[in-house]
This record gives C-alpha cells, structure tokens and sequence, in this order.
C-alpha cells in the first residue's frame, strides 16, 4: 500500500515520468494494433526499421551472426504471422525470385553460398564453366545433393554469336559431360557467357536460354553493401538476379540478402521452379530475361 501511494507521488510531482509512462503505454496500445493489420503502414516501418538496421550496423562492423539470428526470428515470424505451414512450402500465389550464379563454381564463394540457401530455406541456380567444373566436381555434387539446380555457361566463356554449329555444340556437351559425371543427370538450362545471343544461336541450342532482369554488378562492385541495396531496392516479383559465386563479396551479400528477401515475403527458389510454380515452364529455342506469371494479375 505505501509502495503504491508513493509512486503516486513520485508521479505527481515529476510529471516527465508521467508523460514517458503515458508514451510507454501508448506505443504499447500502437504496436499490438499493427499486429492485427496486415500490411500498415506502421508495420511496415517498423520493418524497414529493422531492414536498415541489419544494412547499416550488420555490415559496416561485419557481424554475420547478428543478422543470422535476425534472419531466423523474422523468418520464424512471417511463418506464425502469414500462416505458412512449412519454411520450404512454395505458394504460386506468392511472389517469388531466383537468384542466379554464374562462372563457378568456387571454393571463395560456393560453399559459402550454399551453407546459406540451406539456412534459409531457399535454392538458386549455378550456372557452371568448364574450367571450375573440372576443377571441383565436389562443388557439383553438393550443388545438386542440396536440390538447387546447374545450368551450363559453357566450357571456355566465350561469346557463342561468334562460333561455328560445331564449336557451339561442343561448348555446352563439354560441361554437360562434367555435370552428368559428377552428380549423374546434365544441365536443365543455359545461360550463354555475356548473355549474348541471336536467333539462329537460339535455334542451335537444344535447352531454354535463361538471361537475367536484374545486374547486381558484383564482379565490378566487389562490395557486399552494394549488392545488398541494389537487390533491396530493385527487386520484384518474378525477377532472375545475377550474382557471381567467385567473390567472397557475393557470398557475404548473398547471407544477408536472404533474410531480407524472405522477410519481404519473397520465395527464393531455381528459374525452372520459379517458371513452373507461375505456370510457365521453360522451353527450349526459347530466352527468358524475367518470368512473369499468374502473381499480381
Ligand atoms: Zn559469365
């Protein structure tokens, strides 16, 4: 009884105290109205508060590991607030994208890279040369073993505009013969080097051609930061992302992107999942730069 009439004294005669109390409560009252609409505008400043949070601190001092456990309590909480039954469910109504990577693989990046898609929940599509498919069948097989697809990106990286039927054929049975032996079926799709192509290179290749919609420029950046804004600020349903996975940049881009992307509720899987999932599975003499589907209409 006495602590209580001297708190209310103590109110009485600081009314700052008072008035952080009455803000205390007030944001309190605030903060479990958001949670009952979807879709606010508070709530979606509330996550953007965090979004810049893990961009600003996380990366400027490096703590992987903050944003690691962000990644899994946000990524926890979009599965009790939207309903999902299972992290690795893929809902066609929902938006989704794929992440893409090319010229590996690498011990710099891909195993990195792969330790994070499994954390996540998410799979991506490596499109391979033939110099690091030599080199790591290994990669190959864990690549394949964790379920993300491989795509082909030709043996030596040159412009296919510019070779004969012969040496095209040869660029992509090269890889598909390093693929197949390593982890025993060929590559689903291809993705020509520089993403130069012509109808007639079209009409030579017996796979879909699968381009890109949206450049992170991380082989000309080499900076984490970087990539991470220009994904957050650029990404949309439907998008096919290209990242390198020879930069250890990429890699460390790649940890934290996932979180953020999952978190805005996007669905990271591989272009064949993404263009079955909205309905539009790849065809071959055919190029793809971005799949869009039935989300959004
Ligand atoms: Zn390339």
């Amino acid at each position: 009884m006495k602590i209580k009439t001297n708190i209310y004294f103590f109110l009485k005669e600081h009314p700052l105290a008072l008035y952080i109390c009455y803000i205390l409560v007030v944001s309190v009252f605030c903060i479990a109205l958001a949670q009952l609409s979807h879709g606010s505008s508070f709530r979606i400043w509330v996550y953007q508060l965090f979004h810049d949070e893990i961009m600003e601190k996380g990366i400027e001092y490096g703590e992987v590991e903050k944003s690691q456990r962000y990644g899994n309590l946000l990524t926890k909480y979009r599965l009790v607030e939207f309903g999902d039954t299972s992290p690795e469910r893929i809902n066609p109504q929902a938006p989704m994208i794929a992440l893409t990577f090319d010229d590996g693989p690498s011990t710099q990046a891909t195993k990195r890279i792969l330790d994070a898609l499994e954390r996540y929940h998410a799979k991506a599509t490596f499109f391979v040369v033939g110099s690091n498919s030599k080199r790591y069948p290994e990669l190959l097989q864990e690549i394949a073993a964790s379920g993300n697809e491989i795509g082909n990106h030709t043996d030596e990286h040159k412009d296919l505009t510019t070779l004969s039927k012969a040496d095209v054929q040869e660029q992509i049975e090269n890889v598909d013969f390093l693929v197949q032996e390593a982890t025993g079926a060929k590559t689903t799709v291809i993705r020509p080097p520089y993403g130069a192509y012509d109808k007639k290179l079209l009409k030579r290749l017996e796979a879909p051609v699968v381009l890109w919609d949206l450049d992170t420029e991380d082989w000309e950046s080499r900076n984490a930061h970087f990539i991470v804004q220009k994904v957050m600020t650029q990404v949309k349903d439907g998008d096919i992302i290209l990242l390198h996975d020879i930069y250890e940049s990429t890699a460390e881009a790649v940890e934290w992107l996932l979180p953020m992307l999952r978190e805005q509720g996007y669905q990271i899987v591989t272009v064949s999942e993404m263009a079955h999932y909205k309905g539009k599975d790849l065809e071959k003499h055919k190029a793809y730069g971005e799949i869009e589907g039935i989300t959004g209409q």
